[in-house]
This record gives structure tokens, sequence and C-alpha cells, in this order.
């Protein structure tokens, strides 16, 4: 029997300076034994090849047999309880094939669409952040014998897993994630290992929800680089096909697995329009020019009144969120004394708890969250990490229970504000 919360902290960034150190070193000079490391550190500073081939939506099976005879177990998206998750796929049949989705503030529905394409939706309530940052895990377990205390790391060893449907604005959350596990002075060796472990299968997007604004955070529709391969999904009257890209030599070994022939040129066209198309589907627009003065000059501006008397603090945004990364700790005991557990939970800034220090809880109204909230993602997130904190998935929209929109509370800030001075800083986006 558990006899729960003994004590609780709040962790924001993981530790391990001795790794951080090895993977950067092994990085720069090409020493990096396990190809799927050598593409992270790839992943800001290589292109992928100009090249296009083509296959068929029915080979899309092989794909998955390809990575399962590699050892990928392979997730990706799938319809269930009204919502497109993901989770493991035993075939492409798993796919929400012939499904799309309606996005708006607080509102999500799928709709069935005219055609049969499999990947003709946007984000939903799901990111990869689940499989590389998980919501849930033990750390430690210690057990008490008679003379002496024993405490046994958990360990970790998480399996080879693809990744098949990332799309561009959900691979630079990946990217942003990267930078807070990995980089800098600490480096999580869970999250290092499931990264490792990881082969992407990015499609580019061909349908924009009401919520999205990728475009405007220089994030998406189009996938740029970071991945293995790259898909873009085309359905025609008469055809159904792939353009695939191979961005790692991981991504070539399994495409040369599976039969496909070079893109022609009307194929590469379509494909291309279909990105562009979609750009100009955009449901929303941020305007990040100088966010972080507008912000950091604006700490007691009324708007963060009028979001407060909306917002019910429940956290759903920063749960949604697939760049948000704050942890706390849990530890539980059984009834004996002689067991304890350590466990690492998903923790939101919208709790009191998150922000509570000997005695009470530094930001205790949902003026000073939702304030703390924005504000790190769009202003303290660039000093930080040297990006923003968001991708403009939209996500934090649509799963907001009261329709709470980032973008409008943005343009709130910025149309009532003085002119913040200027920043030093081109890009506040995430170029
Ligand atoms: S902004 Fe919306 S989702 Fe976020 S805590 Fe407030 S009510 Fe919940
Ligand atoms: S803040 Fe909202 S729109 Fe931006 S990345 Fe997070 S969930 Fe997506």
């Amino acid at each position: 029997m558990v006899n729960r919360v003994v004590r609780k902290n709040v962790r924001r960034r993981p530790g391990g300076v001795a790794q951080t150190a090895a993977f950067a070193v092994c990085g720069r000079f090409g020493l990096v034994r396990n190809p799927a490391a050598r593409r992270l550190i790839m992943s800001d500073s290589d292109p992928p090849g100009e090249e296009r081939f083509v296959f068929e939506c029915d080979q899309l099976d092989l794909l998955l047999a390809a990575l399962k005879k590699h050892g990928y177990r392979v997730v990706g998206p799938t319809v269930r309880e009204g919502a497109i998750v993901y989770d493991e796929l035993r075939s492409a049949a798993d796919l929400p094939v012939g499904w799309s989705d309606e996005q708006e503030g607080g509102r999500y529905r799928l709709l069935k669409r005219s055609d049969r394409a499999h990947f003709g939706y946007a984000v939903g309530p799901h990111s990869w952040k689940q499989f590389l940052h998980p919501p849930v895990r033990r750390l430690w377990q210690a057990s008490r014998t008679q003379d002496r205390l024993e405490i046994v790391p958990e360990k970790d060893d998480p399996p080879k897993t693809a990744f098949l449907g990332v799309r561009a604005c959900e691979l630079h959350a990946i990217q942003i994630q990267d930078k807070v596990f990995l980089r800098g002075g600490y480096s999580d060796p869970s999250y290092k290992a499931r990264r490792e472990n990881a082969f992407i299968v990015a499609v580019n997007c061909g349908h924009a929800a009401g919520t999205c604004f990728c475009v405007s955070m220089q994030c998406g529709p189009k996938v740029g680089a970071g991945f293995d391969l790259a898909l873009t999904e085309v359905v025609e009257e008469t055809r159904h096909y792939f353009v695939v890209q191979a961005g790692s030599e991981a991504g070539r070994q399994i495409l040369g697995e599976i039969p496909h022939r070079e893109a022609d040129v009307s194929e590469r066209t379509a494909a291309e329009r279909i990105v562009s198309r979609t750009a100009e589907q955009m449901g929303r627009a941020m305007d990040t020019t100088e966010i972080k003065s507008l912000l950091y000059s604006n700490y007691e501006h009324p708007r963060w009144e009028s979001v407060a008397a909306r917002c019910l603090t429940c956290g759903n945004c920063t749960m949604v969120c697939p760049t948000c990364f704050c942890t706390t700790v849990e530890d539980v005991t059984d009834l004996s004394g002689k067991h304890a557990e350590r466990w690492q939970k998903w923790d939101s800034c919208f709790t009191t708890s998150f922000s509570y220090i000997h005695g009470g809880s530094v930001r205790p109204s949902g003026y000073a969250r939702y304030r703390q909230w924005m504000t790190h993602k769009l202003a303290a997130w660039i000093d930080q990490f040297g990006t923003s904190g968001c991708v403009g998935c939209g996500r934090c929209i649509t799963w907001c229970p009261v329709g709470i929109d980032i973008t409008e509370e943005v343009q709130a800030i910025r149309s009532a504000a003085p002119l913040p001075a200027r920043e030093n800083e081109e890009n506040h986006g995430n170029a």
C-alpha cells in the first residue's frame, strides 16, 4: 500500500554536466558512433538534400514494415475518443484515413473528408513530448533492510521509436526541447536516450486548422531540417502518392528498402503547391516584432486582469504545449516505511504549488500565473534558450476550455501599450 506525497519539489531543468560536455565534443569532432545522436547535432546545421522521390500511397505499409524490421516501434496519429492522438500503429490502416479536424478557441471536432487522405488534419491534443519527456516517470526506488538503505536508480532503456507524422511546428518544438534538455550546462540522460532512439518521419502540412499560426512563428508549414524522412501527401482524383525527401543517412537507408523512384517535375510542383496553399490557410498570426521588450515593459498592463478573469488556471495550455517542459517530483512510501520511490511528473506554472517556496506561493493569483506563462513563452525563453517558446501550433488555444487565445492576448497588449524601446535582437520567432 502506498502513502503518497511525502516530499514535493518543482524541478525546472534536469542535471548532468558531464554528459552534455561529452555530447558536444563528440558532435564537433564527428566521433559519435550512434547515427541518431549525430543527427541531433546535425539537425541545426546540415540541410537535407534536394532530391525528391515518390512512392504510392498503398506502399505506406512497406515503410512501416521497414521501420519495424530495423527494430522501431512505430507511433503516429490515430483516431480515439473523438480526437486524433498519437499511439502505436500496427499498420497504415490505423492512421486517421479520411478524417480532418475543425479547430477554434476552446473547440475541436473531427470531420469526414471527401477523400482518403492519411494526414489530412492539423495537430491534435497530443504532442511528441509524451514519448521524449514522459508525463510520469519513476526516478529511483529505495529499500530499507535491517542495517542499510539501498537506493536503486531506475533503468532507462527506451525502445527505438519511429515518430510517423511529425509536423513542421512539432519538429521545431522537439528542437526547442533539445536545447532545454541537452544543451547549455545540463543534460537529461532520460531525454537523451529517448531522442537518440527516435527516427523522425515528418509530414508537410496539407491542411491548417483555425488555430494554427506557425507561419508567423517561422515554424511551418514546411519542414526544414532535423528529420530522417519528410513526406508530402498528394491526393489527386485518380492517384494518391507521397513525395519523399531524405534528411539523414538513416532515412536514406529506410527509403532504400521500399520501392520508390525519383519525383518528376509535376510531382514536385504538386507537393510544393500543397505546402504553399496551407501557408495561406493559417487561421491566425502573431506579430512578434520586439515582443520581448513589449512583454517585459508591460508587467502591469490591465490586460492581465482581463485574461485572469477568464482563465480557470486549469493548466491545459501547458499540458498540450509541445515545448512546455516543467516537472515536479513526488516521493511516495509504503506504510511499513521500508520502501520509497521518487517519481517525476509534468507540472504546470498554472498551479499554486509550482511557485511554492517556504510558506507560500509566489504567484497566488491567476493574473500572475497567466502573465508568467505568456511572458516566459514569448520573452524570457528567448533569453534562456535563444528562441521563442512558441511554435504556433495553436494547441493552447484549441484546448483552453474558455478559448483564451495567446495571439489575441499579445495583440491586446500591443495595441494598448506604448512602444517599447528598440531591442538588439533581430529575431523573436524561431527562424
Ligand atoms: S489559459 Fe485556458 S487552458 Fe490555460 S490555464 Fe487558463 S483556462 Fe486553462
Ligand atoms: S504556446 Fe500554444 S501555440 Fe505556442 S507552442 Fe505552446 S501550445 Fe503551441
